[in-house]
């Protein structure tokens, strides 16, 4: 999908109760392009790219960029740098997060707050740091055309999870001040035509959640973050309640580095050795199977090749043969 004169986007499905919308890889250049992110190491992130620069692209992939470290968006860098040759780059900060999913040195180049990337043409995104979502997080800016990538910063189609919410508000606060924003590429869900509006409803929304959980807290008994999470979000998807509970940790931090909340500390439980053990063992056996099932495939496609190789000499104790009508040897 065209998103404005030098980006584009591709869409991938996604069946992430966390991603409604799907996951968004984004082609930014023309000729020579850069990607920003590239989803999860999965072969339909893989093929889905693949496809679209067969069907739609005239391009090649030059360069491979990621907003955060996260696995859904950096999964595929390795793959990036073999198939098309593409220079990986990463943010500083990201690097320590990155272990065994970059490629060979020499194919990354380190970015840092303010660098501009030039794709040529007068195509040069910008590097904002962003952190709070992920303390690497990255945006990207093309201020010439008004497209901001957030990655998971600001989601199309939900809210995101904050690891440290007073650098998450911050960084908002960077964000919608952004001269001549136009519109917002993001990591998940659709795309957004109303940048300043849905930054600040997010400004707005972190406001709101932090007044509610005073809210609830303000009877005067204690709660856990659990307990704050079913007050604050009523009738929630429960596979949602995990995520939506660390929401409200981020805010519980806060509120505690503020000196506004008092902790009763809690006391973690003893992990029983046998069960953990078990646990253990389960998951190697489980990924015993996995490797093994995967090779096997792999050895009859193989097999399949190489019946190409030679002839049906397995079907036929003596194969038939031809020769010419009227043609044969006394
Ligand atoms: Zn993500």
């Amino acid at each position: 999908m065209q998103i404005s004169p030098s980006v584009r986007a591709v869409q991938v499905p996604d069946d992430k109760p966390m991603h409604p919308g799907g996951t968004n890889i984004y082609l930014v250049g023309k000729g020579q392009a850069l990607t920003i992110d590239s989803g999860e190491a999965m072969d339909h992130y893989k093929w889905m790219l693949r496809g679209y620069l067969a069907a739609v692209e005239r391009s090649e992939i030059a360069l491979a960029a990621i907003t955060h470290h996260h696995a859904d968006h950096s999964g595929n860098l390795k793959w990036a740098n073999s198939i098309f040759n593409a220079e990986v780059i990463v943010h500083k900060r990201a690097v320590p997060l990155l272990k065994g999913k970059l490629p060979k040195k020499e194919h990354v180049r380190f970015l840092e707050d303010g660098d501009h990337i030039d794709m040529g043409g007068g195509v040069k995104p910008r590097v904002i740091f962003a952190p709070g979502h992920s303390v690497d997080s990255i945006s990207y800016y093309l201020e010439d055309e008004g497209v901001l990538f957030t990655g998971d910063t600001l989601l199309g189609s939900s809210t995101t999870t904050v690891n440290d919410l007073g650098s998450y508000r911050q960084s908002l606060k960077i964000l919608v001040d952004l001269p001549n924003l136009k519109v917002i590429c993001p990591g998940h869900g659709a795309i957004v035509n109303d940048p300043r509006e849905r930054l600040q409803g997010l400004i707005a929304h972190r406001e709101m959640r932090e007044r509610q959980i005073l809210q609830v807290l303000d009877d005067g008994r204690p709660r856990t973050s659990w307990e704050i999470m079913e007050a604050v979000y009523p009738g929630l998807d429960k596979r949602l309640k995990r995520a939506a509970t660390g929401n409200v940790e981020t805010h519980i931090r806060q509120l505690e580095q503020e000196g506004r909340l008092l902790l009763h500390p809690g006391r973690a439980r003893k992990p029983n050795p046998a069960k953990v053990q078990q646990e253990v063992e389960h998951a190697k056996y489980v990924d015993g199977v996995i490797k093994q099932a995967r090779k096997l495939e792999d050895e009859r496609r193989r097999a399949e090749l190489r019946t190409q190789e030679s002839p049906r000499s397995a079907a036929w104790a003596r194969q038939p043969r031809y020769e010419l009508v009227g043609r044969a040897k006394d």
